[in-house]
């Protein structure tokens, strides 16, 4: 028996929902994920023919992409249960981690756009909603080759602000600089929302936020990252020289509005993390759990022998503190849109991160010499579960961050 889920407090409707993404995670996602991860060009995961794009469109079919934005501009955000929105991202962590934040990432310029009133920013939202096939991706563009960790910290430091900047000039923008490589969906998206620096001197505190076409003159793509887990993930520098962005896609102009809601950005992102990397910690230990029932070594199944007992023991009691934690602190962030807690979701990130990590290391153990080969999904469940500690900010310096909240 893997892990019983003892939330059980939730609508025939939602179980039914949950389980069509069970399928679709676990037929679709989990084996697109495993043949992505073994593509040694991170170029192949991109091209046409990529199995990548059916998880798009399979994602959009579903209406996955339509959970956060209002029902006025075609979404589905008023009728969510949150608990089924937490049961159903978990889920989808579970069958492939890169892959969730891949969708994730997609729906975020987009979601974005939905809460600002700007008519081109709801035209925006509305034509995400209305996409059914995956031609509208989104991403993030927040790290710079220069700027990691200062992006989380934030600060008013003249010498240590953003190296995009943008300048106005009549009705227009000029950008100029580069966002890193480590832009999830850097080079398949069709829109960022984009950090930009407008008041260099007031440092990172100085930035605006922009959410924008990447087919503006000016604009172009580094090639895909090749890196070690959440492989699946494309992730991509993006590269401005005098890109001319009109003045009605500058969403917040104004960085103390910016910096005033930095506490709610930080909640919804680490949130989401703590929820998805939950998820790999369960596959992580049901993985280990089957295997040891099955393998036979010293006249026994291995799960017999008191240490492997005691490993999954532990693993188990690891896995459901994650868990529990990160449903306790979402559903109080739902309830609290306004004032989350920075400081629980922070928590959760950091804790859904380390858990996923150490069980998919113990549930390596386990396996023994199969948990390196490729032939078990453990030695990627592994590759996976280590990027998320460095993934939206490094675990420690967003603890750091974190406390200013407390
Ligand atoms: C899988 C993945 C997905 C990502 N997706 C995106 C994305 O969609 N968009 C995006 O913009 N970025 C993305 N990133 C980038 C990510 O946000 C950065 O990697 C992260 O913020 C760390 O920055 P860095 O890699 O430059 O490390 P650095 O900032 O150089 O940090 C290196 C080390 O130094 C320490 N350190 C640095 N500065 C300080 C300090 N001031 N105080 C204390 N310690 C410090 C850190 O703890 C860390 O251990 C992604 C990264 C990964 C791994």
């Amino acid at each position: 028996m893997t892990i019983r889920d003892i939330d059980i407090n939730v609508s025939k409707d939602v179980k039914a929902m949950l389980r069509e993404v069970e399928k679709f995670s676990m037929e679709v996602m989990r084996p697109a994920g495993i043949a992505l991860d073994r593509l040694s060009d991170p170029e192949d995961v991109i091209k046409k023919e990529s199995v990548l794009w059916d998880v798009f469109k399979r994602f959009r079919e579903m209406d996955l992409h339509l959970l956060q934005i209002p029902k006025r501009l075609g979404g589905m955000a008023e009728d969510l249960d949150p608990m089924a929105a937490i049961l159903m991202t978990e889920q989808l962590g579970y069958a492939d981690a890169g892959l969730t934040i891949s969708m994730g990432v997609s729906s975020l310029p987009f979601n974005a756009a939905a809460m600002f009133p700007m008519p081109a920013m709801q035209q925006l939202a509305k034509d995400f909603c209305g996409d059914k096939t995956g031609s509208l991706i989104g991403c993030w563009a927040i790290t710079e080759p220069d700027h990691g960790s200062d992006w989380s910290l934030g600060g008013n430091k003249p010498k240590c602000g953003p190296s995009v900047t943008g300048v106005l000039k009549g009705d227009e923008y000029i950008v100029n600089g580069e966002k890193s490589e480590w832009v999830s969906n850097g080079t398949i998206a069709t829109h960022a929302m984009l950090h930009v620096g407008l008041y260099p001197e007031r440092g990172m505190d100085g930035q605006g936020l922009a959410i924008i076409p990447l087919d503006l003159p000016g604009i172009s793509r580094g090639k895909p990252l090749d890196k070690m887990g959440q492989r699946p993930l494309n992730q991509g520098s993006i590269i401005f020289q005098d890109a001319r962005i009109p003045k009605k896609y500058m969403a917040v102009p104004n960085p103390d509005f910016l910096k005033a809601t930095t506490g709610q950005g930080l909640a919804n992102v680490n949130g989401g993390m703590s929820i998805v990397f939950a998820g790999l910690a369960k596959a992580a230990y049901d993985e280990a759990y089957r295997y040891s029932r099955k393998r036979v070594q010293g006249g026994s199944r291995i799960f017999e022998h008191k240490n492997v007992k005691l490993k999954l023991m532990q693993m188990f009691t690891r896995v459901e503190a994650a868990r529990a934690n990160a449903r306790r602190m979402a559903l109080y962030n739902f309830a609290n849109p306004m004032k989350p807690s920075v400081v629980h979701a922070v928590a959760a990130k950091c804790l859904s991160t380390e858990t996923a990590t150490r069980v998919a290391s113990d549930a390596m153990q386990i396996f023994g010499g199969y948990g390196l080969a490729k032939e078990y999904p453990i030695e990627k469940m592994f590759r996976d579960a280590r990027a998320s500690m460095i993934e939206d900010g490094v675990n420690e310096v967003l603890a750091i961050k974190a406390t200013e909240f407390m």
